[in-house]
């Protein structure tokens, strides 16, 4: 008997029909034995319209408080009909929210962070024989306050509740098949990744793939959860992410390389002639995090022109463009730099797989194939499992597909693309 956690997504819970095949889905599963604790997103689209809703009720930024409470209420929605469809095929299920379940976040309304997790009441609920429902996305504060996680917060809810509840398993129920070696909306022959660690996962996540909430993979790691990645639309295994990659056979027969990320919503700063002297990086990047812009990928280059000064550049998210850019050029006078320059539409592409330090073939064969694709390469970064490359955005859908064949990654047949948006 184990205990499964199931999560379903906004997409798989999206009307009537969606609902009954997600209760039949965890019936199942209860009826092989298995007890289980499902997490809901709103339904389809409830978020954006609630979003939408507020902004027309209120003008100018409506209070952080009453935003929370109108926006948990989408997965109240979904919990309370979820238990319903349950209940009619006769196994009892109960709802909760993310008080009910034991969420204790801090008190950053629309962000919170978690702090607690007790899941006694669901914990009872599993013994008494029940299905538990848990809402996604929400908590209440230590002033007892509901509070929201951000969006797409519900993976972050799952994961939180498995590693509590000692799961063996979260399953994230979505609209596609797991994770791809690529996009498969850019890259039709992208193959379903079987496994892949925690790591490559979180790399992956970090740099543009959107099939998971950053924090949720964070959190699994953290945790030691491990997750299962699948369709709500078929019965076919997913991806799982695994806590260290075992060599099996089959294992060993996998491409060590396990995907390719993109971002297309990148920005680039660039501070000019930055006098070449000890803490002229700190300044420039204390002011842009200051700011409250995370920061992506930093490169600073001696320049030629003048080797007193030098360029710092960094990515960042192409929505913090305009603040950070304020922020370097209040330094400018001060520091006595040239100019402060800024790019928008810049695209990252990351190459992700366990075992890369050791494979030096890796990162010359990634810049021939984009050499070969005629990509101009901007930046370069490298983690232990990861290379990544900045380039114009316009490029990076074409940098992609060749990358993906030059690593022997596409497959033989098309992925299959629900039409889904990956949540
Ligand atoms: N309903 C929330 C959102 O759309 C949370 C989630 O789906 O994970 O962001
Ligand atoms: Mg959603």
């Amino acid at each position: 008997m184990a205990l499964l956690v199931m999560k379903f997504g906004g997409s798989s819970v999206a009307d009537a029909e969606a609902m009954r095949r997600v209760a039949q889905r965890v019936v199942s599963a209860h009826r092989a034995g298995d007890r289980v604790a499902v997490v809901v997103s709103a339904m389809g689209d409830t978020t954006d319209d609630l979003l939408d809703l507020a902004g027309q009720i209120a003008s100018g930024t409506p209070p952080e408080r009453e935003m929370d409470m109108l926006l948990s209420a989408g997965e109240r929605i979904s919990m309370a009909l979820l238990a319903m469809a349950i209940e009619q095929l006769g196994v009892p299920a109960r709802s909760y929210t993310g008080a009910q379940a034991g969420m204790r976040t801090d008190t950053a309304h629309g962000r919170a962070r978690l702090l607690d997790v007790q899941p006694d009441r669901v914990r009872r609920t599993l013994e008494d024989g029940a299905v538990a429902i848990v809402a996604g996305f929400q908590g209440i504060s230590t002033d007892d306050d509901i509070t929201t996680l951000g969006r797409g917060g519900s993976d972050t809810t799952a994961v939180a509740l498995a590693a509590a509840l000692g799961a063996d398993v979260c399953e994230i129920y979505t609209d596609v098949d797991g994770l791809y070696t690529a996009d498969p909306r850019i890259v039709p022959s992208a193959r379903r990744v079987t496994r892949i660690t925690i790591e490559e996962t979180l790399e992956m996540a970090a740099h543009g793939a959107k099939i998971l909430h950053l924090r949720a993979v964070e959190y699994a790691r953290r945790f030691q959860v491990p997750l299962h990645v699948r369709s709500s639309f078929s019965d076919q295994e997913g991806t799982w992410i695994l806590v260290g990659r075992p060599l099996t056979e089959d294992t060993m027969e996998e491409p060590i390389i396990s995907g390719i990320a993109h971002d297309k919503s990148l920005g680039k700063v660039t501070a000019v002639g930055v006098p070449d002297r000890p803490g002229a990086a700190a300044a420039v990047i204390g002011a842009v995090s200051e700011a409250g812009v995370s920061i992506d990928m930093i490169v600073q280059n001696v320049s030629t022109s003048n080797a007193e000064t030098s360029d710092i550049s960094f990515t960042l998210p192409e929505t913090d463009g305009q603040t950070a850019v304020a922020a370097v050029r209040a330094l400018q006078e001060q520091m006595g730099f040239s100019d402060v320059l800024y790019t928008s539409h810049v695209g990252k592409l990351s190459l992700v797989g366990a075992g890369m330090r050791s494979n030096p073939s890796v990162a010359s064969r990634l810049f021939s194939a984009l050499a070969d694709a005629g990509v101009n390469i901007e930046m370069i970064s490298t983690s232990e499992i990861r290379i990544s490359v900045i380039c114009d955005q316009t490029d990076l859908e074409a940098g992609v597909r060749a990358v993906h064949t030059a690593f022997d990654l596409d497959a033989e047949v098309e992925a299959v693309v629900y039409g889904g948006t990956g949540r």
